[in-house]
């Protein structure tokens, strides 16, 4: 969170005061460093400088035109899951020939748009995925290139929920039926079976899981070369953790790149293009939420602090039990208590933060719920008729809004009487 300093006691993004784009956009507000997330990109990009790489960022982490428009002009690809991202990676000026579409329920409508676009790779999750994509190719004229996403059984000990490369789940197709499945779409005419894949999880904070991955990937990639098989691509996924407590370093990327750089140079691995589908490590950390306290209360048991942002907002404390720092926005000496940062919305499970404690804050102050660029605004609804907040960039000491604040018209644009 380097970019998200205190100074003289006021929170700052970059060089803009945090308090000033509240009181011009109003709250909740998301706010986003785009030196974090450029930072956070570069530094992929270098930990694989002379090996045949591209950064495929992931858009569902963070899906904003502006941040994709960003990353695109940095030379990201991106890693799409719909036909909507792929939509909006296109409209932020996306490279087709960077796009890899990932998911295990992409429908022919999106799979068509996908091959009209020219996109780079497909990576399929079931041989009935891989017969309609042949079909679809087929009927477009031009052959789908094509992975699939193996199922390497490595255990990432994240949360259970975005826990994904175990033999239980459905994602992938477990690793040890790959080859006879990659040996038979390698016959079919229209796909041309072009790399391997695997996504092991999120917020992965141990290196050694996706190590694990990268042997695996590369023995399989090697065994289908010596069918005959041109696999050029090795995607090893997302799943980079990031720290959520300050004062606390998440993995390196630096130091994840030299790792899997180890592994491919002693290998056969240069031989490969990697590709790598990093979401929440490029913009977790490069975004907050500002919320302002609208009244503090005591309960029986707790202390209450009731803000204007809700589960709506940001959904990650109450889906996974997420862990949030949450800090005033102007450092107050005042007195410690500790109390539970809740907002307006009709379930127990509406809480941004738990346990916590906090200098002892008033009604209107404001406070920041940091590292959550990644997985807040894009987990976002409209439950309780909630208005969706406006998103906010920053750049140096300047600031813009890349995202309006919802309106009562727009909550209901849709609907007929
Ligand atoms: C979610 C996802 C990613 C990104 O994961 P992060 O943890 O945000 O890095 C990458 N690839 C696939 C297939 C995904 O589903």
């Amino acid at each position: 969170m380097s970019d998200f300093l205190y100074r003289r006691g006021r929170l700052y993004c970059e060089g803009v005061a945090v308090e000033r784009i509240a009181a011009s956009v109003g709250t909740p507000v998301y706010v986003y460093s785009r030196a974090v997330m450029e930072r956070n990109f570069r530094r992929y990009d270098r930990a694989f400088r002379g090996c045949p790489h591209t950064i495929c960022y992931s858009v569902k982490a963070n899906s904003s035109l502006a941040l994709l428009s960003v990353l695109a002009g940095l030379g990201a690809g991106f890693d799409i899951v719909s036909g909507g991202e792929l939509h909006r990676a296109l409209a932020a000026g996306g490279d087709p020939g960077r796009l890899v579409f990932s998911g295990v329920g992409k429908t022919a409508a999106e799979m068509e748009a996908a091959l009209r676009a020219g996109i780079l790779l497909f990576n399929a999750e079931s041989s009935g995925e891989l017969s309609l994509l042949a079909r679809l190719a087929r009927k477009a004229g031009r052959k789908a290139p094509a992975a699939l996403r193996v199922n390497p059984d490595v255990s990432a000990g994240a949360h259970p929920y975005i826990s994904t490369g175990l033999r239980q789940h459905k994602f992938g197709i477990d690793i040890s039926r790959a080859e006879a499945l990659y040996l038979k779409a390698a016959r079919a005419r229209w796909l041309q079976m072009a790399g391997v894949s695997c996504h092991i999880g999120s917020q992965i904070l141990a290196l050694e899981p996706f190590l694990e991955a990268l042997e695996k990937l590369l023995d399989l990639a090697e065994r289908l070369r010596r069918h005959g098989l041109a696999i050029r691509y090795l995607d090893l996924g997302g799943g980079l953790g990031v720290s959520h407590h300050s004062g606390e370093a998440g993995p390196d990327i630096g130091e994840y790149g030299r790792r899997l750089r180890r592994i491919l140079d002693s290998a056969s691995g240069l031989r490969y293009h990697l590709l790598l589908e990093p979401g929440r490590s490029i913009v977790g950390e490069a975004g907050i939420l500002l919320a302002r306290v609208l009244y503090t209360k005591r309960g029986a048991t707790k202390r209450f602090i009731i803000v204007d942002a809700a589960m709506n907002d940001l959904l990650r404390p109450a889906l996974y039990g997420s862990y949030h720092e949450v800090r005033p926005a102007a450092n107050l000496r005042r007195r410690q208590v500790e109390a539970d940062v809740v907002g307006p919305i009709c379930e127990s499970g509406d809480f941004l933060a738990q346990d916590r404690r906090l200098p002892e804050v008033r009604p209107g102050e404001l406070l920041a719920v940091f590292t959550t660029g990644a997985y807040g605004a894009a987990l976002g609804s409209n439950y309780n008729s909630r208005l969706r907040p406006p998103e906010v960039l920053v750049e140096g000491d300047r600031f813009r809004i890349i995202r309006e604040r919802e309106s009562y018209d727009d909550l209901v644009r849709l609907e007929r009487l």
